[in-house]
């Protein structure tokens, strides 16, 4: 019954396929959140819409171990229960982001036009060139990265977060579920090949990370303790966070592309070092 318990994800998921459950999750957040408190048995058997404490019991122990933990005869949220409510709440799985399509200054790195557009087909926040449709860089955006900005406060967010998380990668940290990041550096062989780019994979979760060697100037100076990319990192300028913040708006660097389910990270521009 409890499979999950000994990191069987298909038990987990399936501790998950229920509404009533998530709602137990829901609940078990909120008290946290609001009182700094974890709930007994009958607490959330006086919240719930539930028929009989027997349909309690069962849920509860479908939860249990792993999104939920129970001590002193309270029930409380662990570290993945507490993720599951979050990405609820970040709209990660059910909401559908949009956004208008923008033109920006940037150089394309194919034909050196000078005016980008960005576009977004879900899930992917692409720059692509308005003169020869080269994808300059791609991003899979979060719904909730999208939620009350414009385009261009997107696009700056979206930039903020790239360099941050290329930084822990570099530097040996997955940015997605911290495990250890093996880090190494290629040459690109198209378009541009006077540029490095570097890959960094997880060993946990397999997530990578791409990005061109030119650009770890911004938010990181990295170490080479993980990476070995001494060389490569050396050749680089480091610059202040500032003025990375509008890379894409009016230097002519677009420094991203970011996709954790497709498993790469790419950035196809030089920085203007
Ligand atoms: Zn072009
Ligand atoms: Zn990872």
């Amino acid at each position: 019954m409890n499979g999950h318990r000994d990191g069987n994800p298909e038990a987990a998921f399936g501790a998950l396929g229920s509404e009533l459950r998530l709602d137990i999750l829901r609940i078990l957040e909120s008290a946290a959140r609001e009182s700094a408190s974890r709930l007994t048995f009958s607490d959330l058997y006086d919240r719930l819409d539930i028929e009989s404490t027997s349909q309690l019991s069962y849920h509860l122990g479908r939860l249990d171990g792993v999104f939920v933990q129970k001590s002193s005869d309270k029930y409380g949220l662990t570290q993945a229960g507490e993720r599951v409510v979050r990405a609820v709440y970040a709209g990660t799985y059910t909401a559908h982001p949009s956004f208008e399509t923008v033109s920006i200054d940037g150089t394309c790195p194919r034909c050196e036009h000078t005016e980008l557009l960005a576009t977004f087909e879900e899930p992917f926040l692409s720059v692509v060139c308005d003169e020869c449709g080269e994808t300059v860089a791609t991003y899979d955006l979060p719904p909730a990265q999208a939620v009350g900005r414009t385009p261009k406060e997107v696009l700056r967010s979206c930039d903020r977060r790239v360099y941050h998380e290329l930084g822990m990668a570099i530097d040996g940290t997955c940015p997605t579920c911290g495990g250890i990041m093996d880090a190494s550096s290629r040459q690109r062989t198209s378009p541009r090949t006077d540029e490095y780019v570097i890959t960094a994979s997880c060993r946990r979760c397999f997530n990578q990370v791409m990005h061109p060697s030119n650009s770890v100037c911004s938010t990181t100076r990295p170490s080479s303790q993980h990476t070995g990319l001494t060389g490569v990192t050396r050749r680089t300028s480091v610059r202040g966070t500032s003025t990375r913040i509008r890379p894409i708006g009016r230097s002519r660097s677009c420094p991203w592309t970011h996709s954790k389910r497709a498993s790469r990270q790419t950035c196809s521009t030089r920085s203007s070092s």
